[in-house]
């Protein structure tokens, strides 16, 4: 069930003057493109507006400008009248950068996300709905009702969210909407979506050699498959843990129902990256604290070999139990 729509959106953005984007930890093309997408709609619509957004991209997506604001940098008086805005999130543990909103900084408090989640967050104004195959669309959703103009550099980060985390419009949340929203990111500008594909289809060799690699040497057990990407595997292929991490490679290979990427991190924390093709998997991936997500794609963690195993075990039981309703 959606809690409320754009329009408390545009309503919590439009009675403010000083507005502050986050995006969530380990961020990703949609949280990134929706914090970008958005300040650059405010600016053009709403010039009077300060706009700031914080965080760090981990150097992904080079290929796009991710010019962070400083929380220094701000004058205090713009702090008055403000509103934090967290796309794409929820819960302050899943937030870069939470420590901000924890200590009250803000006036008021948005939240704009695609995860079906009651966050430990009060947030003044909220629109979630996981009928949204990203955040980004929301985001170019809230564009398209409310008339906003959208500029090149707009669409391009907007496209960006919209992109990967439909998985290029192949996943089931991929609806009439969405191209509707990518219709309106076209209208008046010069965006084409090849702008944005061509770098985001380029390939770094290392991480074709260890999709290699992941695909001759995957496990599977009752149609899960898993493969663990341990820190010598890492070294193996010179990628750090945020690069070798593409759990799709294992995706819908032969009868499976459920995939899972096992990454050793460098704090010895062990994270899985779930994914399925229609079992939901999310409440399993919350008992593996902190775990959960979206309901065919998640992530828990895993403290040591043996909660891998019970992770490979719940989900393999799920497998039966959907087998046999
Ligand atoms: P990822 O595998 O990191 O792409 O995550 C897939 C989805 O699960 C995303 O929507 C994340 O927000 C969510 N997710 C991943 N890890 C966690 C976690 N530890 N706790 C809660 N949600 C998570």
């Amino acid at each position: 069930m959606a809690k409320n729509t754009w329009e408390i959106a545009k309503k919590a953005i439009e009675s403010h003057d000083n507005i502050f984007i986050f995006h969530h930890r380990r961020p990703d093309g949609d949280c990134l493109g929706s914090q970008f997408g958005l300040r650059e709609l405010i600016r053009t619509n709403y010039p009077e507006k300060n706009v700031y957004v914080f965080g760090d991209t981990g150097g992904i997506f080079p290929f796009f400008e991710w010019d962070f604001d400083k929380f220094e940098d701000v004058p205090k008086k713009h702090f008055e009248n403000s509103l934090g805005v967290v796309v794409d999130a929820n819960s302050s543990n899943r937030i870069q950068f939470a420590e901000y909103i924890l200590d009250k900084n803000f006036t008021h408090m948005l939240r704009i996300d695609h995860h079906p989640v009651d966050p430990d967050i009060n947030y003044d104004y909220t629109w979630e709905d996981a009928t949204f195959a990203a955040a980004a669309e929301q985001i170019g959703y809230i564009a398209m009702k409310a008339k906003w103009k959208v500029t090149t550099k707009a669409a391009k980060y907007t496209y960006l969210g919209i992109n990967t985390d439909s998985g290029r419009f192949q996943y089931e949340y991929v609806v009439q909407r969405t191209f509707d929203v990518m219709s309106y990111l076209h209208k008046d500008n010069d965006f084409r979506v090849w702008d944005v594909n061509f770098d985001l289809s380029k390939r770094d060799e290392r991480k074709v050699r260890f999709a290699a690699y992941v695909l001759l040497n995957y496990k599977s057990e009752g149609k899960v498959l898993y493969f663990h990407v341990t820190k010598r595997i890492q070294k193996k292929f010179n990628l750090a843990d945020n690069e070798a991490n593409d759990v799709n490679i294992l995706a819908n290979i032969g009868d499976c129902k459920i995939w899972v990427l096992f990454i050793d991190e460098p704090d010895g924390n062990i994270r899985a990256r779930v994914r399925s093709n229609g079992i939901w998997i999310n409440h399993i991936c919350e008992k593996y604290k902190p775990g959960g997500g979206h309901e065919v794609a998640a992530g828990a963690s895993c403290r040591s070999k043996a909660d891998m195993k019970s992770l490979i075990e719940d989900l393999k039981a799920e497998v039966i139990k959907h087998d046999r309703d």
